[in-house]
């Protein structure tokens, strides 16, 4: 039996704007060719301030990426890791799973395996791991 294809790109990335800095281009082109478009970060990115408190910093980044995602017409899911923390476990793979197969993704953009990053070294396995259960 030949499963049917679905034209939904997901980006799945540890934190907001990991998706515009790696995805952002190829998201659009998917788009112009008829995809539904799915952003999500696993973090809301709140280490990632200088002068604010995590939940300020979290706020902000959080709205940043509901703004870039709106430019694409995509949905934006943030599944509510702690940044810089990122790692698997029960909670976060059950948010993952359930939101592959609730998008049912034909496509998943996430970060290279070696990624400087562990949080998004721990993104890609999660996002691979999760996809593979749903397929
Ligand atoms: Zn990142």
């Amino acid at each position: 039996m030949i499963k049917e294809f679905n034209k939904v790109a997901l980006s799945f990335h540890a934190h907001p704007d990991d998706a515009e800095a790696w995805n952002a281009g190829v998201l659009k082109l998917l788009k112009d060719k008829g995809y539904k478009i799915v952003i999500a970060t696993l973090t809301a990115g709140q280490m990632g301030g200088c002068d604010m408190s995590a939940e300020e910093t979290a706020l902000i980044r959080e709205a940043e990426a509901r703004k870039a995602a709106a430019v694409l017409d995509a949905e934006y899911y943030c599944l509510g890791a702690t940044d810089g923390y990122l790692f698997d476990g029960e909670e976060i793979r059950k948010k993952a799973t359930s939101l592959i197969r609730k998008v049912k993704a034909g496509i998943i953009f996430t970060h290279l395996a070696n990624d400087y990053h562990p949080d998004h070294r721990a993104a890609e396995h999660r996002g691979i791991s999760s996809y593979n259960c749903f397929s």
